[in-house]
């Protein structure tokens, strides 16, 4: 589900975009005089209403691949830590506690 509320069009090129972006994504029209305001301004919008809360600024989507590409990391280091130390230790080693 999309927050329409999130979205605005540009008065440059007219396509929708991200509303609490400093910069348009489609024509790179400064919407917001510093990406600061542009933050700010989003604190306030999501401020008047509790439901905003989990809101992003950024594009759902945006955020979905953010998240699966950190997992793919995440993944990607453990299996890697996995084949750079292999579970070599001798079971004789509990014992010297
Ligand atoms: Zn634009």
């Amino acid at each position: 589900m999309t927050n329409p509320s999130l979205s605005v069009e540009c008065p440059h090129c007219g396509l929708l975009t991200a509303r609490f972006i400093d910069h348009c994504r489609n024509c790179g029209y400064k919407l917001w005089p510093s990406s600061v305001m542009a933050a700010a301004a989003f604190k306030v919008w999501r401020d008047a209403d509790p439901s905003r809360a989990m809101a992003s600024r950024f594009d759902p989507l945006l955020v979905v691949g953010g998240l699966i590409f950190l997992y793919g990391v995440v993944g990607w280091v453990l299996v890697e830590d996995v084949r750079m130390y292999p579970v070599e230790t001798p079971p004789t080693e509990e014992a010297h506690h």
